[in-house]
């Protein structure tokens, strides 16, 4: 994104909170915020990584006294050490500010009700959305993920509005709610779902079967956590709420910034955080610059759907294999659904890769025909050939958080 004198001004005031913390004292040693006199200049600081949050457990992020800290939360490292982000009072109120705006995007309102099915505790996610709707207005429903029955007796009872989940589980409840044929009894009219890579086949899954209007929201725990942009109702992008960050997309490899326009990393450098200020945080997500004005006359800037992780690219048999392009590739196939799934495994010195997808057809001859069609699409377009098995609907697991689609057993 741009960078005008003023942004550069906050960037400054952000390195130098920063800096008063033991984190980045280290980390910037030898670096003055006054020396930084350009873009070009800030450019050349280093990154923060992942790896570099969690040497600095417990409290190591935390840029003033520990007694202005009155929450953490901690992001879920599958493997080791976690990372905790210490809030200030301040910090947990511009991340309700910004996730009532997020809200007011997607044209929700005071009257709104709100069904909250992320999950609350150490994990950012459910008690974001909650604040941010009680900040509005709107009554939420703190319902947390698990127990089908139960939140759909509650959406049905409380007329829910608002849905607010991964898309894993917004497509199980769509599909819960058709099996049981009670859709006339469902009240929803938007879902927001928490920043994945999902493809558009789901998203019409979900959009279809719910009735609902979709938005992506982005966040992460190590930048407050979900609320920091939103997709607008022309639904071109997401906007990002840039006087609370600034943000710049570089290619994942070089770790230059990527051409307009082009698919790199996005990066995040925090304006106003107090407890944990993070300056050019690696977020690993995906994405790319939309530019010039949204046809919604918002003045924030906007980026692509989160399209994957840099660090979820797999190399196979000397092929970079891309899950967003993969559930691109499976949208454009008739009778493939969104549900799929990878496996890859070495077999007497090859990689094998087995793509499972679901599928409404029954007919013997009809699958195999199917699966000839995604092998030779995938030879086409991926430079790879995958062993296709169509499966039947709902076969694949559904996940409460979100999916696993690639599963690499190689090592
Ligand atoms: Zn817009």
């Amino acid at each position: 994104m741009e960078m005008n004198a003023e942004m550069l001004g906050s960037i400054k005031k952000s390195i130098r909170a920063a800096m008063k913390g033991g984190f980045y004292a280290a980390h910037f040693k030898g670096i003055h915020a006054e020396d930084i006199k350009s873009r070009e200049d800030f450019e050349k600081l280093p990154f923060t990584g992942k790896e570099d949050l969690r040497e600095a457990y417990p409290l190591g992020l935390c840029a003033v006294d520990e007694r202005e800290i009155v929450r953490i939360h901690s992001s879920s490292g599958t493997t080791g050490t976690p990372v905790i982000i210490p809030y200030t009072q301040k910090d947990v109120q511009d991340w309700a500010v910004m996730f009532a705006r997020c809200y007011q995007m997607a044209g929700v309102t005071k009257s709104d009700r709100v069904h909250i099915t992320p999950g609350y505790g150490l994990w950012t996610a459910g008690i974001g959305f909650q604040l941010g709707a009680e900040l509005l207005g709107a009554m939420a429903i703190p319902m947390g993920p698990g127990n089908t029955d139960k939140q759909l007796k509650m959406m049905e009872d409380l007329k829910s509005t608002v849905l607010c989940a991964t898309s894993s589980y917004a497509l199980l409840l769509a599909e819960e709610i058709k099996k049981r044929g009670i859709k006339d009894r469902i009240h929803l009219k938007k879902s927001l779902i928490g920043s994945e890579r999902w493809g558009e086949k789901m998203r019409r899954r979900i959009a279809g079967e719910l009735g609902v209007e979709l938005y992506d929201i982005y966040g992460l725990t190590e930048i407050y956590g979900p609320g920091i942009g939103i997709n607008c109702q022309k639904q071109g992008g997401m906007h990002m709420w840039t006087d609370y960050l600034y943000y710049e997309i570089i290619n994942p490899k070089t770790g230059k910034q990527a051409e307009p326009g082009e698919i790199g990393e996005i990066v995040i450098t925090t304006l106003q955080k107090e407890g944990a200020p993070l300056v050019r945080y690696r977020t690993h997500d995906l994405t790319r610059e939309i530019a010039g004005s949204c046809p919604c006359g918002s003045p924030f800037p906007r980026i692509d759907t989160i399209i994957g992780r840099s660090d979820d690219m797999i190399k196979v048999k000397g092929t970079m294999i891309f899950p967003g392009r993969i559930d691109e590739l499976l949208s454009s196939i008739a009778d493939v659904s969104s549900e799929y799934q990878i496996q890859i495994d070495h077999l007497n010195g090859r990689d094998i890769v087995q793509l499972y997808f679901e599928t409404a057809l029954e007919d013997g001859q009809e699958r195999k025909n199917l699966e000839k069609t995604v092998e030779a699409a995938f030879k086409e377009k991926i430079g790879l050939t995958p062993h296709p098995i169509a499966v039947s609907m709902g076969e694949l697991p559904r996940s409460e958080k979100k999916s696993t689609r690639i599963f690499d057993n190689r090592y």
